[in-house]
């Protein structure tokens, strides 16, 4: 895998963002601007920091999860490196969950230059801007707009599985001292 993505954070296993223990990159960069927004850090274009997926590929593959987890920031604005991050995690036998603030059906649409393309390694997808005040109905939404959608068998199977009874938010302390909850 070659290229750069910028990524606003990476937490090596989370039990929170998808079932099981997931590798999980934040993506840094979105246009949207969701009332209520719980990751405003990561919005911004000019923040972050420029990683080469080759490096993210060995974090990824020396860590003991399960799966990984594209979320932001808005994964599908860097759609060809992330496609080649998903498609490198299928082949390995890591399950494949991403979110996005855009809808399914635009995606499809490729609305996002390769949207579609990258549609096509993900096994779980979950969609849609997230809507201050209208409490979720799902496992691992955030609000109940949102919408779980598998798009694999592996992916329908992540969609039958409840989130971890006695864990619903992590707090990562980071090298540096700063404290960030995570989980939505
Ligand atoms: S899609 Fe996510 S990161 Fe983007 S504005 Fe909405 S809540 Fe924030």
């Amino acid at each position: 895998m070659r290229g750069l993505v910028r990524v606003h954070r990476v937490e090596t296993c989370s039990l929170v963002n998808g079932p099981g223990r997931r590798f999980v990159i934040w993506f840094q960069g979105c246009p949207l601007s969701c009332r209520g927004c719980f990751n405003q850090e990561a919005r911004s274009f000019e923040k972050g920091e420029l990683m080469r997926l080759e490096e993210l590929g060995d974090r990824i593959f020396a860590a003991d999860v399960h799966g990984v987890t594209l979320t932001g920031g808005e994964p599908f604005l860097q759609a060809e490196e992330a496609t080649a991050l998903l498609r490198e995690c299928g082949r390995r036998g890591l399950d494949r969950l991403v979110y996005t603030g855009f809808h399914f059906k635009d995606l499809k649409r490729n609305i996002l230059p390769g949207s579609r393309e990258m549609l096509r390694k993900i096994d779980l997808l979950l969609d849609g801007p997230y809507r201050e005040g209208n409490p979720p109905d799902g496992e691992w939404t955030g609000s109940g707009n949102q919408k779980v959608i598998p798009l694999s068998r592996a992916g329908m199977v992540m969609k039958r599985i409840r989130r971890t009874e006695y864990v619903e938010r992590e707090y990562i302390i980071s090298g540096d001292g700063e404290t960030v909850l995570t989980g939505i």
